[in-house]
């Protein structure tokens, strides 16, 4: 079976690293490759910094205009590839083939909006501040990047960082999640086709020993990290004291209110869209559903009849709507969970535990699953699932529903279903998460906004996409000039 290569300084190359982790599909078990992880991997990434710093030297020096024109050609190249992206994603990560061709939508939208860079990295200019004295703001490139990913976007999330990085004059190291290094893989294939220096971007595999090196290594101006929260938070503590500039975006727990006034059918539809798409492994999916005021329990009887309908199975297979978690330790923990929350007291109402799919009795599969009432002070309530579990709480007020949202200890995403304006104004007014949704199931900032988290959800200051990535990639400059005639060369 193929050991993926590492792509340093524009050259495919074996790893240092002889020990393996293999790449399953997690529907059926297929071996899909290997890749290389642990001790030894510090050498290939020592070997990309440098080629990336070579590379930055050189590259920081073209003009803007110019660097934004290999960003057209990979917009290019990515839609021409994107059935065949499409379906690698599903292969290593299990998701259907719509949801992966949704994810690719997205990181193709990101690269869009870097090719706007010449106008998003212009700055500010003030004539006279002083008599005769001009002042003015630059931005200059950082050196060299680097981005470690999660496993459950194997493409766009790379895309929230890498065309805004290399636009603005920078280079780039990225460590996929080694749970999914085959599409990342695909990418640097059609990223090998640009006209970029050699050198400039990078891709080398591995776990912690790999990251630590990014942690450490001085010619590393910055880092974006995406994944669960205690490596979120040990990310930017560790680059943060090493000098580095980091944005670690976390793990989530995304509740979702219904109010009483809102459209029953689209609501639980939109919302059990939400829980159950990828299997419920998205950082945007929601997890916590509160209903408000539900006295007929018709909202209640509305989410379960269609979170029951959704077709569990291999996400290349035409109609499913759902497919398979990442690991079998995944599916375990998923249903440890679950358990817990049974013994803490919730009631089951749907229960995807033991779902066989036919033709798939390896496959990672949990159907869609309901626990209702989960105990408010139990571990469960406050745990990010990551899987296709709903927690349903029942409520009496609008109040208590956002005073319960406030009291998590994440931030990612907020959800209100409503047909009162009101309502939706005190909602985004005082829910405490970054990203806020009205009758919006999955409130994933486009490619133009910030991917906003909030509290354990996002470490650092300036987020990924738009603007807040030309400002996370670009150091201010401000220049303070004066010209007396008489000090001036006369023609
Ligand atoms: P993870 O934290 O296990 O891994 C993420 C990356 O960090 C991987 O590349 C991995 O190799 C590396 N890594 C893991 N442990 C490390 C350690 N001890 N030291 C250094 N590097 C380490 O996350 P995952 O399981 O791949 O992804 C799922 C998590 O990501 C969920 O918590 C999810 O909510 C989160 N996520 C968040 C967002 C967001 O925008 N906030 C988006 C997607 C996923």
């Amino acid at each position: 079976m193929r050991v993926l290569k590492n792509y340093i300084n524009s050259t495919w190359t074996t790893s240092a690293n002889k020990s393996t982790v293999k790449v399953m599909n997690p529907a059926t078990q297929e071996l899909l490759a290997k890749v290389p992880i642990g001790l030894g991997s510090e050498s290939d990434m020592d070997d990309a910094i440098n080629s990336a710093h070579q590379a930055y030297l050189e590259w920081k020096k073209v003009p803007v205009l110019r660097r934004v024109q290999p960003l057209f050609k990979l917009k290019g190249l990515m839609d021409e590839n994107l059935e065949d992206l499409a379906e690698t994603i599903t292969l290593e990560s299990g998701k259907t083939l719509e949801e992966s061709r949704g994810e690719l939508m997205r990181a193709i939208e990101n690269i869009e909006t870097a090719c706007g860079t010449p106008m998003l990295i212009q700055s500010e200019f003030s004539e006279d501040i002083a008599s005769g004295v001009d002042e003015f703001m630059i931005r200059q490139a950082l050196g060299v990047t680097a981005c470690i990913a999660p496993f459950n976007f194997p493409a766009m999330i790379t895309f929230w960082f890498l065309p805004y990085a290399i636009a603005c004059g920078n280079a780039m190291v990225v460590k996929p999640s080694e749970k999914v290094p085959l599409t990342m893989t695909k990418i640097f294939q059609l990223l090998d086709q640009l006209d970029l220096p050699k050198g400039l971007v990078n891709m080398v595999h591995g776990g912690k020993e790999a990251v630590n090196v990014l942690l450490e290594h001085s010619l590393v101006k910055a880092i974006s990290f995406v994944g669960s929260s205690d490596v979120a938070k040990y990310i930017y503590a560790k680059g943060a004291q090493n000098g580095k500039r980091v944005q670690a975006q976390g793990g989530a727990k995304n509740p979702v209110v219904i109010l009483p006034d809102a459209d029953i059918e689209m609501t639980s539809k939109i919302i059990s869209d939400s829980v159950y798409g990828c299997a419920g492994q998205r950082c945007l999916a929601a997890s916590v559903i509160l209903t408000v005021d539900d006295k007929k329990n018709s909202m209640r009887e509305a989410l379960y009849e269609s979170a029951k309908s959704k077709n569990t199975g291999f996400g290349l297979n035409h109609g499913v709507d759902m497919g398979p978690v990442i690991t079998p330790e995944s599916k375990a923990r998923i249903n440890h969970l679950i358990n817990l929350g049974i013994s803490e007291g919730a009631n089951l109402l749907l229960d995807g535990r033991a779902h066989e799919v036919s033709g798939y009795h390896e496959g990672n599969f949990i159907a869609p699953t309901i626990l209702e009432n989960l105990a408010l002070d139990g571990k469960v309530i406050e745990t990010e699932i990551f899987g296709p579990v709903m927690s349903l709480l029942h409520m009496s007020t609008i109040e208590e529903a956002i005073s319960f949202i406030n009291k998590s200890k994440y931030g990612n995403s907020a959800c209100l279903f409503t047909s009162s304006g009101a309502s939706a104004r005190k909602f985004r007014n005082e829910v405490m998460a970054g990203n806020i949704g009205i009758n919006i199931g999955v409130a994933a900032p486009m490619a133009q906004f910030p991917f906003s988290g909030w509290k354990d959800s996002f470490f650092g200051d300036l987020h990924g996409q738009g603007r807040h990535a030309i400002e996370f990639f670009t150091q201010t400059k401000v220049v303070i000039e004066r010209w007396p005639k008489e000090w001036s060369r006369k023609f």
